[in-house]
C-alpha cells in the first residue's frame, strides 16, 4: 500500500477525520539517517503528526514545522512537512537505543525526555510564519502534539500515532487525526461526542500494525458517527529540496577567508544535509569560483 492521506467528516460535517499511512517513508528516513528502532518510532511519530497537521492548512504552499527539544538522549527532533503531501526530518542522535518500556513498546517518552518543548510553526508561503510553543507532556509525541492542539489552537482534538519496526525494517506507520471544527466548537454534544470516542480511537494502532487501509480504519472506529470518507487520496512521500546548486549557495556565505581556508587545508568541502542524510561534495575548483563570485559582487 502507497503513503497515503484519507480526509473524511463526521456528523454532518461537525468532526474531520484525517488520516496518514506512512509506511515507506518512515523507512526511508530509518535508511537515510541510520536510525535506531526507537529514533524510528521517534522521528516517524513526529513525520505524521506534521503531515497530519499541514493538511488542516489551506493555502497550496502550506508547510508545518515540528521541533522537539526534550531532555532525554535522542536530542532534537525537526521536521518539516507540507500540505502537498510531502515530508522530511532528523533527528540530533540517530543511534540512541533505548530497552523497552513498562509496556513492552518502543521507549520512545524515555527517548525524546519528558522536560522540554514543543514547537510548532506554520508557514502558509508568503513569509511571516506563526510558531507556538508548549510543554512537553510525555514525550510519546501524540500527547504532546494533541496537546498543542488542545491548548494552542483551542479545537478538541484527538489523535493516535503508530510506528511498528522490526529487524527487516518498518512493518506500519501512520497516524489519524479527528477534530471538532472550529465552527462547531462550541457544539458540547458534539465535543462529548469526540471525548467519548477517544478511548476508542486506540484502536487505530492494531488496525494499522494489521495493514487495515484507511477507510477500513475509518469505518470501523468512526462508522457510526455519520462517517463520510471523501474519495480523494493524497500519496504522502518523503522529499527534501536540497540540491548541490542550494549547498553551494550555503557554503558562498561563509565568506572568502573560509573558503580559502577550505581549499588549501581540505582541497575542497563536504557537506550533509540534516535533512535527508544526502551528501554534497565540492571541488577546490567550485570554491575557488565561489571567490571569484564574491569578489565580482564585493567589486561592483
Ligand atoms: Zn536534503
Amino acid at each position: 500500500m502507497p503513503d497515503q492521506l484519507v480526509r473524511a467528516t463526521a456528523a454532518d460535517g461537525g468532526i474531520r477525520a484525517v488520516g496518514v499511512i506512512t509506511t515507506r517513508l518512515t523507512q526511508e528516513a530509518r535508511q537515510r539517517h541510520k536510525l535506531s528502532y526507537v529514533a524510528t518510532a521517534a522521528l516517524g511519530r513526529t513525520m505524521a503528526a506534521g503531515l497530519l497537521l499541514a493538511s488542516g492548512m489551506k493555502q497550496p504552499q502550506s508547510r508545518v514545522n515540528i521541533r522537539v527539544k526534550g531532555d532525554g538522549p535522542l536530542g532534537g527532533i525537526l521536521i518539516d512537512a507540507g500540505l502537498d503531501g510531502t515530508v522530511r526530518g532528523y533527528v540530533d542522535h540517530p543511534d540512541v537505543e533505548l530497552p523497552p518500556n513498562a509496556k513492552g513498546k518502543l521507549d520512545v517518552g524515555g527517548a525524546v525526555g519528558r522536560d522540554g518543548y514543543l514547537y510548532v510553526i506554520k508557514d502558509v508561503g508568503y513569509g511571516y510564519p506563526s510558531s507556538s510553543t508548549v510543554e512537553i507532556v510525555s514525550g510519546e509525541i501524540g500527547d504532546d502534539v494533541t496537546h498543542y492542539l488542545v491548548s494552542s489552537e483551542q479545537t478538541p482534538s484527538a489523535l493516535v500515532l503508530g510506528v511498528f519496526v522490526e529487524a527487516k525494517g518498518v512493518t506500519a506507520a501512520g497516524g489519524i487525526l479527528v477534530q471538532v471544527l472550529p465552527k462547531a466548537a462550541r457544539d458540547e454534544a458534539l465535543v462529548e461526542l469526540l471525548e467519548s470516542r477517544v478511548s476508542a480511537l486506540s484502536g487505530f494502532t492494531p488496525l494499522l500494525q494489521a495493514n487495515k487501509t484507511l477507510p477500513e480504519i475509518f469505518e470501523q472506529l468512526l462508522g457510526d458517527m455519520g462517517l463520510e470518507i471523501l474519495s480523494q487520496t493524497q500519496l504522502l512521500r518523503f522529499h527534501c529540496g536540497c540540491s548541490f546548486d542550494r549547498m553551494l549557495g550555503a557554503l558562498k556565505m561563509l565568506g572568502q577567508a573560509e573558503l580559502q581556508d577550505m581549499i588549501e587545508k581540505d582541497n575542497g568541502a563536504e557537506a550533509t544535509c540534516h535533512f535527508c542524510g544526502q551528501v554534497y561534495q565540492a571541488s577546490s575548483w567550485e570554491l575557488e569560483q565561489l571567490i571569484v563570485d564574491l569578489q565580482t559582487e564585493t567589486g561592483g
